[in-house]
């Protein structure tokens, strides 16, 4: 029993142990450049898609503008052709209100001549019946009262004259009228011929003008075609815009990864040379840099090179890096940081020369100057002296890096008084 107790102990402090170790797993690096390729070439595959839509599209568009500019050219003719029409229209509208206008006139002529004629024969009959009627009593009386047969003859003849006179008038008048008649048919002849004409020009017109109109409708209908055919390749034209951009960014992130692997290798390479050249002389070939220590303190800033700044003090900060609120020292980062050389800040002997180390402090560096302070040196990307040297200010002691718990390259320096943890602006100046 004691003993399932112990081993349900044991597997439940595995289990914690687990859990922690699950939650507490590294951070995903960002983002690997096989993964950025990846995501590029998928990028660059919706951008040929897009290339391909937007082709067959201008292609669509070409031919629709092709329909539309027939269709104006269609339509162009065919308004000349109407225009032509209604002037013809126009012109035989004129014509039939002129002929129209001339057989009112002749009508009125007729009805002139007519009373003419009336008149005429009235007043004929009229002599005439006063004749007759004299006849019995006065013409045969005037004929026969005659003194002579020269003025019987001369009296028949001025009868007959009377009569004669009459009668041309009245065949004049009626020659007259069948002139007019005849001019008024021929004039209503023509005038049923114009109305004819008239009839099929207005026939013609409404043909045109529903023809006009159904191109019309047609251009309207492609018009709107194109249109939305423009608006799908504006919004292509977008989309390929952000795709180009969305690229470029993983290039550049691309790029990026790839400068930092080189100044990292670089860097590697540097220290490699320089731990060889260390190891060739028996560290009697060790590098200095003419340190600049503080007037005050003595201390030496740490690293050897210009284009320092502090990326994280000294202090109680946000627990969301290392999980641990309290900052022991000072990160001294910089553009071109990884693989620059870390200098003993003070002379002092090595008690602490981790080359290879999984600590959080990564590859480090302690040194012990001998009068109560200590200094440390981490994240290294390597280190070369060995515990037990004894280093002058100024020496090479290890280069920046990024090991251990680190989000990118910088050095990670601390000063200690008797094991103490104290700002380590207090000692150094930047
Ligand atoms: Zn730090």
């Amino acid at each position: 029993m004691n003993t399932m107790k112990r081993m349900l102990s044991l597997l439940m402090t595995f289990s914690v142990i687990f859990v922690s170790v699950a939650f507490f797993a590294p951070r995903t690096q960002a983002k690997t450049i096989s993964s950025l390729k990846e995501e590029q070439s998928q990028i660059q595959a919706k951008i040929d898609e897009s290339e391909k839509k937007l082709t067959s599209l201008n292609n669509q568009i070409n031919s629709q503008e092709q329909v539309i500019s027939e269709l104006n050219k269609q339509l162009s003719n065919l308004s000349d052709e109407y225009n032509n029409v209604k002037m013809q229209k126009y012109v035989v509208d004129g014509e039939i209100a002129e002929t129209q206008k001339k057989i009112e006139d002749l009508n009125a002529e007729i009805a002139k001549k007519d009373a003419e004629i009336e008149q005429t024969i009235q007043l004929f009959c009229k002599r005439l019946r006063a004749n007759y009627m004299a006849g019995s009593s006065s013409t045969l009386e005037m004929l026969s009262n005659a003194s002579s047969v020269s003025v019987f003859l001369n009296r028949l003849e001025l009868l007959k004259r009377v009569t004669n006179n009459d009668q041309a008038l009245v065949d004049e008048l009626n020659k007259e009228i069948n002139d007019l008649e005849k001019a008024k048919s021929d004039l209503e002849a023509e005038k049923l011929k114009l109305v004819q004409k008239q009839a099929e020009l207005g026939k013609v017109e409404a043909d045109l003008q529903s023809t006009l109109n159904a191109i019309k409708v047609k251009s309207e209908e492609v018009d709107r075609k194109l249109s939305q055919l423009q608006n799908t390749a504006s919004e292509i034209h977008e989309n390929i815009k952000d795709f180009d951009a969305q690229e470029a960014q993983i290039q550049k992130e691309i790029n990026r990864i790839y400068a930092q692997q080189k100044a990292a290798e670089a860097a590697k390479r540097r220290a490699q040379q320089q731990q060889q050249a260390n190891k060739n002389n028996n560290n009697s070939g060790a590098s200095y840099y003419t340190p600049k220590p503080n007037p005050s303190t003595g201390f030496a800033f740490p690293v050897h090179y210009s284009g320092c700044y502090l990326s994280s003090g000294f202090g109680y900060r946000s627990a969301s890096i290392s999980g641990n609120a309290f900052h022991g020292g000072i990160d001294i980062t910089g553009g071109n940081i990884y693989g620059q050389p870390v200098i003993a800040s003070r002379s002092g002997t090595v008690i602490v020369a981790e080359h290879y180390s999984n600590s959080g402090y990564g590859h480090y560096v302690m040194l012990d100057h001998g009068d109560g302070y200590q200094t440390l040196y981490g994240h290294c990307s390597s280190v070369v002296v060995n515990k037990g040297d004894y280093v002058k200010q100024g020496q090479v002691i290890a280069y920046v890096g990024s090991t251990g718990n680190s989000t990118g390259p910088h050095l990670h320096f601390e000063v200690r008084y008797q094991g103490e943890k104290l700002n380590p602006l207090n000692y150094v100046s930047f």
